[in-house]
């Protein structure tokens, strides 16, 4: 590759780690004073990185560059992919006008305004001329960007780059008619919230602590990367050698903590796992959100929500929480950490009935994008679908319609990377399982590294080399599937419950 092309690559990559060092500066530690500045540097930085991107000098040298054939000596492997990615980056910022990029950017900000409104006066109605245009305007996008006649996979390119709704509808649909009953047997055997995790306090100092020693014993490397506090955890990699993550600290509620630490560790993992020859590229990142959010997922839940972690932590934990864990022991506080019970709420909702909280939302995107659904009839449409999925009525729109930020911005298109995630995770560690038969009799003993090593070498060192797909079908043997998520969630639930799923 010549180094004209490499030098842009490069840049780019820089630039794309410094606006995610401001971004995560901004959520956690800016002066209140500071935010008009921030916000103008964040988008002088963020022109800057588009007028690269786009800059015709580099289309010229990545058509050149892909001129070459896949046949060619010219490039490696590796630089074929480079190309490709980038490629594919610069011709979606190409082909979005100027105009609609600023007509979004002030209609995001009208969104989240009214959305805000909404919420306060629980009122679906503040909420909806808003979302309206938003609609309109990323309909605009998906015809400028392209698609084949379903614009929804224009806007799921954007976060799951390959995946189409052809793809995703049947897979998701069937899922959703597999958890319905499961969730309705679980529902039947009414278990009360488990009493240490109602309403008893737990010193935040000491959460923050724990969440400590839970990034040492995944394998996190504080040495390239960091935890801090923010009010919505989430994790920012500035690159491969620094990656920082938060963590949200709440006396009442400490598995958010807990689970919220793991989950983000997970994504940062990904994020240190990089190949050295990767880094400063294109290839240097995850190829999907939905593949990101398997490796979260895995951590929080298929690693951190089973028995055999807890084996070797628990001890731990009730010794920094004597009192307050003084009447749990390990099968008790296993059975608490999958309590199971259909809720209103995404973000506070178990692994089983998450998804179905996802199949609702991407059934009701679809609907919206494709004009099958008048924006008026929104919160009529979301309540039947949580009453028929999930037994459960909200009692206003801000526990309802209004309860995720996603729309506030029109972001159509990312809620399914979250069900993705679960699938995927649950297939990834179902082929880690099978290569690490010990698996379980390492976790027990606090020895996460067969398994951080496994996930190394099968996905985080290739980046993005294949597409989130591909990656996971060479990795398990098969690509998209929920079998393995079911398996998982009947086996475990089937045992925690006493009933057959
Ligand atoms: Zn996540």
């Amino acid at each position: 590759m010549d180094t004209w092309l490499r030098t842009r690559m490069h840049e780019l990559c820089d630039l794309h780690g410094v606006i995610n060092l401001a971004s995560w500066d901004r959520e956690v530690y800016l002066p209140a004073k500071a935010a008009p500045a921030r916000a103008q540097q964040l988008s002088t930085l963020q022109a800057l990185q588009h007028e690269r991107l786009v800059d015709p000098r580099l289309g010229e040298a990545l058509a050149r560059a892909s001129e070459a054939g896949p046949s060619s000596q010219a490039l490696t492997p590796d630089e074929r992919a480079m190309v490709r990615v980038l490629t594919h980056d610069r011709e979606r910022a190409v082909r979005l006008p100027a105009r609609l990029v600023t007509a979004l950017a002030e209609a995001q900000g009208a969104g989240i305004q009214a959305w805000r409104e909404a919420r306060e006066a629980k009122r679906f109605a503040h909420f909806q001329p808003a979302l309206e245009a938003l609609l309109a305007l990323r309909r605009e996008q998906a015809d400028a960007q392209g698609h084949d006649g379903e614009r929804y996979n224009a806007l799921l390119e954007g976060f799951e780059p390959g995946m189409r709704v052809q793809r995703l509808t049947p897979v998701l649909t069937a899922l959703r008619d597999a958890l319905i009953p499961m969730v309705a047997a679980i529902a039947e055997v009414r278990r009360p919230t488990p009493a240490f995790l109602d309403g008893r306090a737990y010193d935040t100092a000491q959460q923050w602590r724990f969440t400590m020693r839970l990034l040492e014993a995944v394998g996190f490397d504080l040495e390239a990367g960091r935890q801090d506090v923010s009010i919505h955890p989430f994790t920012n990699s500035v690159n491969a050698h620094d990656v920082r993550l938060t963590t949200r600290l709440d006396a009442v509620h400490p598995m958010s903590a807990l689970f919220g630490t793991l989950h983000e560790a997970g994504h940062g993992l990904y994020e240190q796992g990089f190949a050295p020859e990767l880094l400063r590229t294109p290839l240097a990142s995850v190829p999907s959100m939905g593949l990101h959010e398997s490796q979260s997922r895995l951590w929080e839940n298929l690693v951190g929500r089973g028995r055999a972690f807890w084996v070797h932590h628990f001890p731990a934990l009730k010794e920094a929480f004597p009192r307050e864990l003084g009447d749990v022991d390990l099968d008790g506080f296993h059975a608490g950490i999958n309590h199971v019970a259909p809720s209103l709420i995404r973000v506070e909702a178990d692994e089983v009935t998450y998804n179905l909280h996802i199949a609702l939302r991407y059934e009701l995107e679809l609907a919206l994008l494709r004009d099958e659904l008048p924006v008026s009839e929104l919160p009529s449409a979301w309540n039947e679908r949580m009453r028929r999925y999930l037994g459960v009525t909200p009692p206003d729109d801000t526990q309802g319609v209004l309860q995720d930020i996603h729309w506030a911005w029109g972001e159509l298109g990312y809620f399914p990377t979250y069900a993705l995630g679960n699938l995927y995770a649950a297939s990834l560690h179902a082929a880690a399982s099978r290569a690490l038969p010990e698996l379980d009799a390492h976790l027990a003993r606090g020895d996460t590294s067969s398994l951080r090593g496994w996930l190394r070498a099968q996905v985080h060192s290739h980046g993005f080399r294949l597409p989130a797909e591909e990656r996971v079908q060479a990795v398990t043997g098969a690509g998209l599937t929920d079998r393995d998520f079911l398996v998982y969630l009947r086996a475990k639930y089937g045992a925690l419950y006493g009933v057959t799923l």
